[in-house]
């Protein structure tokens, strides 16, 4: 994540240093570091409508929040009565974005798996050292089998028939709040601009003559693996075993829930995908990264998705053809990529 950073700062700075027309924030929100950048739009223009985009972000940051008090947990303890409650406007898109992709990925993209989040010790801003939870705790919620399909969504309710169901949006509010972002610059008229929500972004248009181009973290050591220019407008999204982890006893715990397992997803370190909007991006790194290098060609065939790189606990590294055409690796010399039709 940080060094994806480094490669944005690096292309900016570039651009500062010729006197581009660039203009460019860095909060932190969403737990993450995020960058907005524009290009060729006058500084005070530019900086209005980045300001009015912080703004939103931090508020969705708030209402979408899986343990911080506010709208999501208010509607989660809500749903655990079992009786139809109001949807929050700020959560409606989300649950029904949500219902559909969890369907067409097999729900391995389950946003009902919070309470077992929350079992892991993620749903908590500090990570746990150790150990895991009781092995009694895990089958309970396995078996239990929450997931979206047991909420029964009217245009103004929701309904969980199932008490086991608790929602966290983190595998894809990342991805919606990148395109709400994005959908808002244009309306303001910026012709180019990137935002960058710690390595989950979409861009459009160009910087100045160039593509934007963007960094792909290595999932073990700090460095880029790959980069990729974007073309037109188009969302990149990567779901990796390093964003929220701890180690105990030598063994990686992180924080992308298996649902089938009752506990972090084995095989992947980490999972790219390049679609058109950031939403289903998210959505879908999360859901291959599940599915683990067995399955992922056939979760990403459901969900329509064409460009795709994973990394295994090996290292071994597969692309999609399509995917192949994208990405340049950086490393040196340059790993041996599979590739893997879906
Ligand atoms: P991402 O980094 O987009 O892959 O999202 C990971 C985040 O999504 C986690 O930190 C949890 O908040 C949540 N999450 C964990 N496992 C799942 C899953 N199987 N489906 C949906 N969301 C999940
Ligand atoms: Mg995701």
């Amino acid at each position: 994540m940080q060094r994806q950073w480094y490669a944005l700062g690096f292309l900016l700075l570039a651009g500062c240093a010729r006197e581009e027309p660039v203009y460019s924030e860095q909060l932190f929100t969403f737990g993450t570091l995020v960058e907005i950048s524009t290009y060729g739009t006058p500084p005070a223009e530019a900086r209005a409508a980045v300001a009015a985009v912080t703004g939103q972000l931090n508020q969705w940051h708030q209402d979408w929040h899986a343990w911080q008090p506010g709208t999501l947990t208010r509607f989660n303890a809500a749903l655990q009565s079992g009786q139809p409650t109001p949807i929050p406007a700020t959560l409606a898109p989300l649950l029904q974005r949500s219902q559909q992709l969890a369907q067409v990925s097999d729900e391995l993209f389950n946003p009902a798996v919070g309470k077992l989040s929350a079992l892991w010790g993620f749903a908590q801003d500090e990570l746990p050292s150790g150990p895991p939870p009781e092995s009694s705790a895990i089958a309970a919620l396995r078996e239990a089998q929450p997931r979206m399909s047991d909420i029964t969504l009217t245009p103004r309710t929701a309904q969980s028939r199932n008490p086991a169901v608790q929602l966290d949006f983190g595998a894809i509010a990342k991805g919606y709040a990148v395109d709400l972002a994005v959908a808002q610059l244009k309306a303001r008229g910026l012709r180019n601009a990137i935002v960058n929500m710690g390595g989950n972004l979409r861009a459009y248009g160009q910087h100045g003559d160039r593509p934007w181009r963007i960094g792909i973290r290595h999932p073990r050591g700090q460095g880029i693996l790959a980069s990729v220019t974007i073309q037109g407008d188009e969302a990149v999204l990567t779901s990796g075993d390093y964003e929220r982890f701890y180690m105990y006893q030598g063994q990686r715990y992180h924080h992308i829930m298996d649902p089938r397992r009752g506990g972090p997803a084995r095989g992947l370190t980490s999972v790219t995908v390049i679609y058109a909007d950031a939403t289903t991006a998210d959505a879908a790194s999360t859901a291959l990264f599940v599915a683990g290098p067995e399955h992922w060609p056939r979760i990403a065939r459901q969900m329509g998705i064409s460009h795709v790189m994973v990394v295994e606990e090996s290292g071994k590294i597969s692309l999609t053809p399509a995917m192949a055409q994208r990405v340049h690796f950086e490393l040196k010399p340059a790993p041996v990529a599979h590739i893997v039709t879906p």
